[in-house]
């Protein structure tokens, strides 16, 4: 089978040139040209020998998910619908702030875990993306977006938060990572990618050892009643356990807290009781807030937190002394925010809401 070369980080690449009988060292430069470049035609490798590439064309290809729209919205986030065949497609979101510049990535096409207020969780699942499908993500947002002109990196930032439970993809999503902060790839600092997680805590443990990341944890509830309801993995992997797995992370993490993510649901989630006993259940573990007002999307169910009821929220975490910051919905007018992103996704589990 041809080897689709955005499927190996450094070590594997390497790997792949010793076996086809090319020095290893050859393959940084290959990288370079695949990744720093965004350059998918070995003919167009000027500084790689003749006869490696054609090598290379024999028996292996760089094969990017091809492009199938691009939307720019008004407050310029930018959103790339990628096709990754058998009409599934899944979306990225590029979201510029002054000093950074932020790609969501998704990991999965739809996603197992059903979250009740997520759109993705809605649509169920298909299957893992390849190593090369999530770094495609970036080679193609790198590609369009392109350096300032003083040569900075117009991509600073990339979370792990578009569809799908990143964790729940593991081998995969760890060869991406590499690649991300990989100095012949996309040289991106650790503290600067970060992996959004529903709470899959042999996973979390794994990556503390494998590729410690910042990380981001989706708690959405301050104890297992309603967590169980909005979480449904929080049956399998309970608060009280999270919380040590979060306490065990940091111990590794790039940076020295976890970021706890809080969907603001009206009615749900958002009393001062629950701020309340948030405080209570995160007192041991170093970490920052992010308080996500929800984004609506057809048949949900739910609605937005008002902006009253996010503020008091807020302040009752803040006079505990946590860190709290209220995301900024972005992309409104191209459905690109939160848990909007809905590609397409052809349901294989066969699961319907609707009987269940
Ligand atoms: N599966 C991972 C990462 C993808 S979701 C996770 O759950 O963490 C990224 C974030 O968006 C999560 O915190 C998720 O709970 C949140 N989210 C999902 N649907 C949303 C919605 N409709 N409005 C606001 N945030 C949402
Ligand atoms: Fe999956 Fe995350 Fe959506 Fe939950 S919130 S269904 S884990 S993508």
């Amino acid at each position: 089978m041809t080897v689709n070369l955005l499927d190996l980080d450094a070590g594997k690449l390497a790997g792949f040139f010793s076996e086809i009988g090319e020095k290893p060292f050859r393959a940084r430069q290959l990288m370079r040209w695949m990744h720093h470049f965004g350059e998918n035609d070995f003919s167009n490798m000027s500084d790689l020998a003749k006869s490696l590439r054609e090598k290379l064309r024999e028996r292996a290809e760089i094969r990017v998910p091809s492009l199938v729209r691009e939307l720019d919205a008004t407050d310029g986030t930018r959103k790339w619908l990628l096709s990754v065949g058998e009409g599934n497609a899944v979306e990225t979101v590029f979201i510029p702030e002054s000093g950074r510049g932020t790609l969501c990535i998704s990991s999965q096409v739809g996603c197992a875990l059903e979250c009740s207020f997520c759109s993705t969780g809605r649509q169920g699942f298909n299957r893992n993306l390849s190593a090369a499908e999530i770094i495609g993500q970036l080679w193609w947002a790198n590609r369009a977006l392109g350096r300032e002109p003083g040569g900075e990196r117009i991509i600073s930032n990339v979370v792990m938060m578009g569809m799908g439970e990143p964790l729940l993809n593991f081998e995969n999503l760890v060869t991406a990572l590499n690649l991300m902060l990989d100095d012949s790839a996309y040289g991106l600092s650790r503290r600067r990618v970060t992996v959004s997680t529903s709470g899959v805590i042999p996973a979390m443990d794994r990556l503390a050892e494998r590729c410690p990341v910042a990380l981001a944890v989706s708690l959405h509830a301050p104890n297992d009643a309603l967590r169980d309801v909005l979480v449904p993995l929080n049956r399998k992997y309970p608060l009280k356990e999270l919380m040590a797995a979060c306490n065990r992370y940091v111990e590794h993490a790039p940076r020295d807290f976890i970021t706890f993510e809080y969907v603001m649901l009206d009615g749900v989630n958002d009393t001062i009781a629950h701020a309340r006993e948030l405080v209570k259940l995160v007192k041991e573990v170093p970490c920052k807030f992010n308080l996500i007002p929800f984004n609506p999307f057809p048949d949900s169910g739910y609605g937005r937190s008002k902006n009253e009821a996010i503020a008091a929220f807020k302040a009752v975490l803040t006079d505990a002394g946590l860190i709290v910051t209220t995301r900024r919905t972005r992309g409104d007018d191209i459905d690109a925010a939160c848990g909007q992103l809905a590609g397409k996704v052809h349901d294989r589990t066969k699961r319907s809401r609707e009987a269940a």
